[in-house]
Formats: structure tokens, sequence, C-alpha cells
């Protein structure tokens, strides 16, 4: 069995301030779906199937999500305290605009919108929801947060004509 090599972890992105003096960690945003679309094409054409690309995109979402929380937000007292500062760190790194609009009781059921979302505001309507990617993100962080296990699936996408993202998290049993 051979060592991991890409096995996550934030020594993996480097030191941004040495190795960018100049241009620092900005950059524009094509260049992050030039990235995500160019993975996607060639992971559809070895999967040959858009929903093992999706799977794959919701897997890295769930990896992406758990580890933004562990060091951007930490573990918190509650939820509530947990997704008011996750959503001052999205906005302050330009993922999104992201607001919980519904919470049931115990945090069974929620629906949290993102506006102006990283991923996919902007893109042409598709007919298909988009943010495979999101919904992966999403769960890791509830998951993080909770020590529960959530479902989230996107029930509104810009891609479908909403024009913001919707997602419904529900803990699983
Ligand atoms: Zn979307």
């Amino acid at each position: 069995m051979s060592a991991r090599f890409y096995e996550f972890s934030w020594d993996l992105i480097g030191n941004i301030e040495k190795g960018r003096p100049h241009l620092g960690s900005d950059m524009r945003l094509e260049v992050y779906r030039l990235f995500q679309f160019t993975v996607r094409d060639v992971l559809e054409r070895h999967l040959k199937s858009k929903e093992e690309v999706d799977k794959i995109f919701f897997e890295a979402g769930i990896n992406a999500g758990r580890q933004f929380s562990e060091k951007l937000v930490g573990r918190q007292e509650n939820l509530y305290s947990f997704l008011s500062l996750l959503q001052k760190k999205l906005q302050e790194f330009k993922i999104g605009i992201l607001r919980v609009e519904q919470v049931s009781q115990h945090n069974a059921n929620l629906i949290i919108s993102v506006e102006e979302d990283l991923d996919c505001s902007g893109l042409p309507d598709s007919g298909a929801e988009a943010c495979h990617y999101d919904e992966g993100f999403i769960k890791g962080a509830l998951d993080y947060q909770t020590g529960d296990r959530y479902s989230v699936k996107e029930i509104d996408c810009w891609c479908l004509g909403g024009r913001t993202c919707r997602f419904e998290a529900v803990k699983e049993e």
C-alpha cells in the first residue's frame, strides 16, 4: 500500500504571502470556474457519467466544508453561533452570501440559501441544479459542528432559474 500524497492538509496550499508577494491571494473568478469545468470535462470523459462526476464534487465538498470549518470557524457553543460565524467567513472569502431561512426544532431540518454563489451564480440555465460541491460543503460544515450526520440537497439553484441557491439539510436518524 502506498502512502497518500493528496490527503488534504492546509500545508498543500502552501505559503501564499511568500509565494505571491505581488499578486497575493486574489484571482479572477473565471479562473476558479475554468479550473472546475475543465476538471469536470476530464472526469466526465473518464467516468462516462455526469452523476459520477457530481458525486465526486459532492464528496470533495464535504471534505472542504469540514476543513474550512475546522480551520476558519471552529466548533461553537451552538449551531446558531456557528452559522453566523460561518456566514461571516463565507462573505470574507467571497464564497457567497449565506442566509439561514428556517430552522426546525432541535435543528432537525434547515433551509439555507446562498446568494451570489461562487460556483453557479450567473451560469446559463441548465435544467439541473449545479451546486453539488456546495451541498457537500454545507454537509461537511453541519456535521463538523454538530457531530451528527446531515443529508443536504439543493432545492433551488441559479441554474434552475431561481437566481439563488437554496439547500435543505435534514438530520439523519
Ligand atoms: Zn446552485
